[in-house]
């Protein structure tokens, strides 16, 4: 009976974790950033896979002006990949701590973006959902 239960409340949550998922996949189809789209000021990770594309066909200048952080994702990709395949084992604390690290940098930089006026991450907070939203009421 109660195996019952939690399976049922757990398929609930798998239900309501896809349609999240197909909602946010949407929302990235059609508006690119989903964060851009609620807010009307761009994520930290904008501009990331322009600057990425822009690596590939080895323009770095282009690729540097579209995120400055770009070349930090081939480490952590890799870390991410080794760790899933159960190749590197770091303490819990060293692990938290790279991430708190890698997260504080996108965090500073994105600031220093917002500051500093760079084109690719320009606020228009009047052409976020949020902004029409409260505006209707
Ligand atoms: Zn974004």
């Amino acid at each position: 009976m109660e195996k019952t239960v939690r399976n049922t409340k757990a398929r609930r949550l798998a239900k309501i974790l896809l349609g999240l998922l197909a909602a946010a996949a949407a929302l990235l189809l059609v508006y690119h950033c989903p964060f851009r789209y609620i807010f009307g000021v761009s994520c930290p990770g904008c501009g990331m896979t322009r600057a990425l594309v822009a690596a590939v066909f080895s323009d770095l200048e282009t690729a540097f002006g579209f995120h400055p952080l770009f070349p930090l994702l081939v480490p952590a990709a890799l870390w991410i990949g080794l760790r899933a395949c159960g190749l590197l084992h770091m303490p819990r604390k060293r692990e938290t701590a790279y991430i708190l690290a890698f997260a504080g940098v996108f965090i500073l930089v994105y600031l220093v973006r917002l500051l500093c006026g760079d084109p690719v991450i320009a606020p228009d907070p009047e052409s976020g959902l949020l902004f029409r939203l409260l505006r209707a009421l």
